[in-house]
C-alpha cells in the first residue's frame, strides 16, 4: 500500500477520497493519524499556490506522498474577490455569517443578470522527495442570491444558488452537494492523478 498524508483533520474529507481511491494501492489518513504537522500559512495569492505550497511542505515533513486543498469562491461582478480571501473576507475574526453578508451587501446593486460566480477547488499532490506530482482544479457555476437561507453546509453555502436545483447550497442535503460540486469534481481529477501515479505512470495537471 502506498501511503497518502491528506494535509486536513477532516475525516469526511479523506473517506471520500478513500471511496474515489478504492481499487488503487493508495490509503489515505488524516494529518490526525500524525502528530506534529507544521501549519503551512496559506499567502499565495492563487489556490494554486496555497494548494502546492500545503501539499510539499507536508510530504517534506511526512517523507510520504502527501495531498492538499484550496478552496473559495469566486465573484464576477467582483472581479473574482473573495477568492483566496474567502474565509476572512469580513475579516480575521469574523465568521461564515458575517462573510455572506458582506457579500451580499457588496452586490446590492448588482442586477440578477450579472450575479455569477463560482466555487473553486484546487488539489495539489506532492511526491515524498517534495517534487509535485501534479494539480487538479474543480469548478461549481451559480448565482449569489440576494438573501441568506438554508440550513446544511457552510461558508457561503446559504447565498450562493445552484443553477441546476435553483435551491441554495446549504438548502442541499449534504449527499448531495458533495456528488456535484467544485471539491468533488476536483476530487475526482486528483483520484485520476493519484491511480496514474500508483502504476509509476506520468500524472500531470487536470
Ligand atoms: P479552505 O479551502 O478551507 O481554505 O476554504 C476557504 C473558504 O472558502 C471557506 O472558509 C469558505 O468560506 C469558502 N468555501 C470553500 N468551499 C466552500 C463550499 O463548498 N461552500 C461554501 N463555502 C466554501
Amino acid at each position: 500500500m502506498i501511503p497518502l498524508i491528506v494535509a486536513s483533520r477532516n475525516q469526511k474529507k479523506v473517506d471520500e477520497l478513500q471511496a474515489i481511491l478504492a481499487g488503487t494501492s493508495i490509503k489515505a489518513m488524516t494529518l490526525t493519524d500524525l502528530p506534529g504537522a507544521p501549519d503551512v500559512i496559506e499567502d499565495g495569492s492563487t489556490f494554486e499556490e496555497n494548494a502546492v505550497k500545503k501539499a510539499v511542505a507536508i510530504a517534506l515533513w511526512s517523507g510520504k506522498l502527501a495531498l492538499a486543498d484550496d478552496s473559495g469562491l469566486c465573484v464576477d461582478a467582483l472581479d473574482g474577490a473573495p477568492g483566496v480571501y474567502s474565509a476572512r473576507f469580513a475579516g480575521k475574526n469574523q465568521d461564515d455569517a458575517k462573510n455572506c453578508e458582506k457579500l451580499l451587501n457588496a452586490l446590492d446593486n448588482v442586477p440578477d443578470n450579472k450575479r455569477g460566480a463560482a466555487f473553486v477547488c484546487v488539489i495539489a499532490i506532492a511526491a515524498p522527495d517534495g517534487r509535485v506530482v501534479g494539480t487538479s482544479r474543480g469548478e461549481y457555476r451559480g448565482l449569489i442570491a440576494r438573501d441568506a437561507k438554508g440550513g446544511w453546509g457552510f461558508g457561503y453555502d446559504p447565498v450562493f444558488i445552484d443553477p441546476q436545483s435553483g435551491k441554495r447550497f446549504a438548502e442541499l442535503a449534504p449527499e448531495v452537494k458533495n456528488r456535484i460540486s467544485h471539491r468533488a469534481k476536483a476530487l475526482g481529477k486528483a483520484g485520476d492523478i493519484l491511480a496514474a501515479y500508483a502504476l509509476g505512470l506520468p500524472a500531470g495537471n487536470l
